[in-house]
């Protein structure tokens, strides 16, 4: 079956019992600022999941093999706590079944459950905004609060990795509290040494891994709400995945938008393939 609509991301062939791996959508975007259409990021991921060989040659595995189960779309409020506590409902159930949750947006404020839900020693995330608000628009679950919402629950550790937009506020309050590599700095360190710091300093804790897809340069991806240029490279993306995936007890990816010609989702469900496979191969390896 390879037309039509496609209910499940592409070769997520096995039940939930037999699942290491479970995927779900989150068709929300209520507190977009901007544009609008992150809502559609799950269906347009699951669309093109289709484009791609199971075959993943890099790693010498085939998807099929792995146990992956789609457990379809979170059903989902209006209210950002709302839809807060439901993915945080959801994602507890999955980590007691013991599973790996990967969550697709949906807007960044869907990661604020999920990671209440998961208590990583370590937040890592990688957009172009500090997403360090207080509070926008009258709720703290903003999209544009997400970091600061992550750092207010108590996860300890938080670095933001590619960030090129936030109120000087924003940026004052990420040098006391966020490790922080910039969009510029990423560009003049290079992506390797990035990653050597910032894996010396995770070390073997445990990590939740969150990407918004306004990272990578809006040149690239452009179906984002909120498009910035100067950004980060899929390849970049693809490096951080490769290099953090065996400590990775959870990931999303969030804020893809379906109005480009799906590179944004394209880009997506090969980074969300690539933690997948990586992840395994730790898993079967160690
Ligand atoms: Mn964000
Ligand atoms: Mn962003």
């Amino acid at each position: 079956m390879n037309s039509g609509i496609h209910y499940h991301f592409a070769d997520a062939d096995f039940e939930y019992s037999s699942a290491v791996y479970t995927l779900f959508g989150i068709p929300y975007d209520g507190t977009t600022s901007f544009r609008s259409g992150t809502r559609n990021g799950p269906r347009i991921i699951r669309e093109l999941s289709y484009n791609f060989e199971s075959w993943m040659h890099e790693a010498a595995s085939d998807l099929k093999d792995i146990p992956l189960y789609d457990y379809g779309d979170l059903e989902i409020g209006v209210l950002p706590e709302d839809v807060v506590l439901d993915v945080m409902h959801l994602v507890m159930t999955l980590i007691k079944d013991k599973k790996i949750p990967i969550l697709i947006g949906g807007e960044h404020s869907v990661t604020i459950g999920a990671v209440r839900a998961v208590r990583p020693d370590w937040y890592l995330v990688c957009d172009a905004h500090l997403d360090l608000r207080e509070e926008f628009r009258g709720t703290p679950y903003n999209h544009g609060c997400t970091t600061r919402q992550v750092i207010e629950d108590g996860v300890p550790h938080v670095a933001i990795i590619g960030a090129r937009s936030g109120t000087w506020e924003q940026y004052e309050f990420a040098q006391k509290r966020v490790v922080l590599y910039t969009a510029d700095m990423v560009r003049e360190l290079g992506i390797a040494r990035v990653i050597k710091e910032v894996s010396e300093a995770v070390g073997n804790s445990r990590v939740y891994f969150s990407v918004d897809a306004d990272v990578i340069d809006c040149c690239l991806t452009p179906g984002v709400g909120t498009p910035e240029p100067f950004g980060l490279t899929p390849l970049d993306i693809r490096d951080l995945i490769r290099t953090f995936a065996a400590r990775i007890i959870a990931f999303d990816y969030v804020e893809v938008c379906d109005f480009d010609n799906g590179q944004t989702a394209t880009v997506a469900v090969q980074l969300i393939r690539e933690f997948i496979v990586r992840n395994w191969l730790s898993r079967i390896r160690s």
